[in-house]
Formats: C-alpha cells, sequence, structure tokens
C-alpha cells in the first residue's frame, strides 16, 4: 500500500475540517470529526459508509493526485453530512408519501440533498464521479490457470494458490475436478497455461486425419498390385504395409484380396 505522507494527511484533515465548520454553521448543530482511513483500493477514489461514521481514501490515487485528490474528500463528507441531516436518502430511512403513509426512504445518495450540501461545501458542479488519473492504481489481476482433462471438454481455471495445489496433486488423480471430468473417467488432468494465453489447438488436432477406411485400403492394394506387376510377392505386401499404415499380416491379407479383385 502506498504510503500516505503525513502532509497529505493533514490536507485531509483541513479540509474535513474546513467542511465540518460550514456545515456546523448551516445546520446550526455540531458534527464530529469522522474516521479516516487509506485502504481503497482499485480505481475507487473514496467511499463513505454511514453506520460507522467513516471516510475510507484511495492511497494510491491521493499520493499521485495531490490537490484535486482533495474533492475526494469534501464528496465523501457530504455523503456522511447528507446521511445526517437528510436521513431519507439512506436505505430504509422512513419518510411519509403523499398520503401521509410511511414508506422507505429511496436510496439517492447522489442526489439533490447530496448536491445541495456539495454547493455549500463551495463545489460548483458537484459531479458522482472522479476524473484522476487511475492507470497506477489498477489493482493487478491474479493469474488464472487452465487445467483441462484428459477427454478434453473437462476444463477448471485456478487462482495461483489452488494451482500450486494442484501441481502438487493433479498426477496422483487428486485435485480440481469439472463435473463429470474424473481422473478416473478422463485421466488426470493436464496444464494447459495461463488463461487467455493459452495457445489455440492446432489445425490438425481440430481436423484429424480420417482413417481410410477398409474399402479404400483394398483399393490402394489393388492399385499397387495392378501398378507393379514385376514386383515379387514379398515386396508388393511391403509396398501395401508402408501405404496403408498396417501389419504383415494385414497387408499379406490384403495383397491375396487385392489379386481376387
Ligand atoms: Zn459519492
Ligand atoms: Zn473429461
Amino acid at each position: 500500500m502506498t504510503r500516505v505522507t503525513r502532509e497529505i494527511k493533514g490536507r485531509v484533515n483541513a479540509e474535513i475540517n474546513r467542511c465540518i465548520a460550514i456545515a456546523e454553521k448551516h445546520y446550526d448543530r455540531s458534527f464530529k470529526f469522522p474516521t479516516v482511513v487509506y485502504k481503497k483500493r482499485g480505481t475507487t477514489a473514496g467511499t463513505a459508509c454511514d453506520l460507522t461514521y467513516t471516510i475510507d481514501l484511495n492511497s494510491v490515487l491521493l499520493m499521485e493526485n495531490g490537490d484535486d485528490f482533495i474533492g475526494t474528500v469534501t464528496h465523501e463528507f457530504a455523503h456522511l453530512v447528507d446521511g445526517i441531516v437528510n436521513p431519507h436518502t439512506r436505505d430504509g430511512g422512513i419518510r411519509y408519501d403523499r398520503f401521509g403513509r410511511t414508506c422507505r426512504g429511496k436510496r439517492s445518495v447522489h442526489g439533490p440533498s447530496w448536491k445541495r450540501i456539495m454547493r455549500l461545501f463551495g463545489v460548483r458542479n458537484p459531479t458522482r464521479c472522479h476524473s484522476y488519473n487511475v492507470s497506477n492504481a489498477r489493482v493487478k489481476r491474479s493469474r488464472k490457470h487452465v487445467w483441462v482433462c484428459g477427454c478434453g471438454n473437462g476444463r477448471v481455471v485456478l487462482t495461483n494458490l489452488k494451482h500450486n495445489r494442484q501441481l502438487r496433486l493433479a498426477s496422483s488423480g487428486y485435485g480440481m475436478y469439472s463435473r463429470g471430468h474424473t481422473p478416473r473417467r478422463c485421466g488426470v488432468y493436464t496444464y494447459k497455461g495461463i488463461e487467455g494465453t493459452a495457445t489455440p489447438k492446432p489445425f490438425r488436432d481440430r481436423y484429424p486425419t480420417p482413417k481410410p477406411k477398409t474399402s479404400t485400403k483394398l483399393a490402394h492394394a489393388v492399385k499397387i498390385v495392378r501398378d507393379n506387376p514385376e514386383l515379387s510377392r514379398v515386396k508388393l505386401i511391403a509396398l501395401i504395409q508402408v501405404a496403408c499404415g498396417m501389419s504383415t499380416a494385414g497387408a499379406t491379407t490384403y495383397y491375396y484380396n487385392a489379386k481376387k479383385a
């Protein structure tokens, strides 16, 4: 986590104090100083929690965007003030509809009441989104490892932790399997690489060469026998054996069948 310097923390606190002073004057009541933490990660600049009266700020964005970021402090503190002075803007707040019946308050955290408070704090155009440079704040996505079963249809995608477990267990038939594709049925799972970077299946694996049918093998044998009348029986059988990829016994049978054909 990026360390938030004492100087930046001082500016965050100063902004909150500035807003507290304005709010206390306007609403004629006191506002506590909120708990401020710097745990937010990712591309979210900050969040505010009514229940714990806490503002959580993104330390990476805070350190990189400096003065611009102070607007987030204002934004989040406005949420806390809004939650106190306009509790109906929160989930579960009780309000009355036009017939005098009680109803649940509609959740509208960036609604008119929040915008009013933002203007009170001196923000001209309150927007709900921030526009900081967030490129460095992106949380690194952990790599996902792909394992595939023997039949090729069972597939599990594992996090680093589970992947390391699988490395130890897969060869012994334990580990993670997709439903119905157990090592007993499909053979042990093999590692295919990191998800998204897996090499596509080779063309020949997708369209395997069909095995020559018996009839075409015979046609082959017939052609070999007819085309080479000068060759001996042994040489013809050897030729058939190589051309059709069969045993000597098989080639011999085809040789005689070819002679008869
Ligand atoms: Zn907000
Ligand atoms: Zn399988």
